[in-house]
């Protein structure tokens, strides 16, 4: 791919939206694949029991493998359980297992439970300029461990009824864990995604979260698209299932957006959503 600028420190994006099947697993490995593609080194951390990151790229994650569980639970070092990405060269995965499942309730009781996946990451010795977290669709302990490691905040909305709905919730988390625990935590970036550009709701949407949120709506928006949902059933993303797809190419412009605004945005992120 052609260049793109490299951020000077690592850019840590936290996908995250306590709604389940908007795009965040989907979008992680998709951009995550095309910033690799373009020559960044990217890590995708997969936070979500589900495992759906790891298989997406193609990663084994029975359950024997060495996975963020270990990290998070046990204190191993990340770098044990980080595995390549075989066909995109700089990407790289830290697999999620069944186990995962089980860490919200035993982190419980750990010490420094809400920043173990935060030192984890700053005793990571490989260079890296992006690291995307999949987060689990809920707010427990795996997503402040998220919101705790990271500086920014990528928030996929679906363009659907409700699309908005909860989010207030999300936004809410985002500003006490700033308060109390990580004062360069914003939301930089808001993604439309599964956009059908035919309907008149998706346009409503888009245009409801463009008047909530400020510039951290990326000017490009995902289309449904039948080859992003195809992708994942062959361990590939939709970069290297069908490189020359809508899809693909709408997540190579997103991902341009997000590596020429830079971390950005970062005095503007109070913007706020009313409650249901
Ligand atoms: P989440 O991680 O938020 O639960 P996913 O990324 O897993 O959401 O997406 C939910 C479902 O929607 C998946 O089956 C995925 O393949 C599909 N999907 C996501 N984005 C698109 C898109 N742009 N076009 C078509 N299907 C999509
Ligand atoms: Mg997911």
């Amino acid at each position: 791919g052609g260049s793109l600028p490299r951020p000077d420190r690592t850019r840590i994006m936290i996908v995250a939206n306590q709604k389940g099947g908007v795009g965040k697993t989907t979008t992680t490995v998709n951009l995550a694949a095309s910033l690799a593609l373009h020559g960044a080194r990217v890590l995708v951390i997969d936070l979500d029991p589900q495992g759906n990151a790891s298989t997406a790229l193609g990663i084994d994650h029975h359950a024997e493998v060495p996975s963020i569980y270990d990290v998070l639970v046990e204190g191993k070092p990340l770098a044990d359980v980080v595995q390549p990405v075989t066909d995109v060269e700089g990407l790289f995965c830290a697999p999620a297992t069944i186990d995962l499942a089980g860490a919200e309730i035993e982190l419980v009781s750990l010490v420094a439970r809400e920043s173990r996946l935060r030192r984890a990451l700053d005793a990571y010795e490989q260079p890296l300029d992006y690291v995307f977290i999949d987060c689990p669709p809920s707010l427990g302990l795996l997503t402040v461990n998220a919101l705790v490691a990271g500086a920014e905040v990528v928030i996929p909305i679906q363009c659907e009824y409700y699309a908005l709905e909860g989010l207030g919730q999300l936004l809410r988390n985002v500003e006490l864990v700033r308060g109390h625990l990580n004062p360069d935590l914003h939301v930089s970036t808001i993604l439309l995604t599964m956009y059908d550009g035919r309907t008149r709701l998706a346009s409503q949407v888009a245009e409801e979260v463009r008047s909530h949120f400020g510039h951290e709506v990326l000017r490009t928006n995902i289309p449904r698209s039948v080859r992003i949902s195809e992708a994942p059933s062959y361990g590939q993303t939709v970069l290297t299932y069908d490189p020359s797809s809508s899809g693909a190419l709408s997540y190579l412009e997103a991902a341009r957006e997000i590596a020429l605004r830079g971390s950005g945005a970062q005095q503007s992120t109070h913007a706020t959503v009313e409650g249901p």
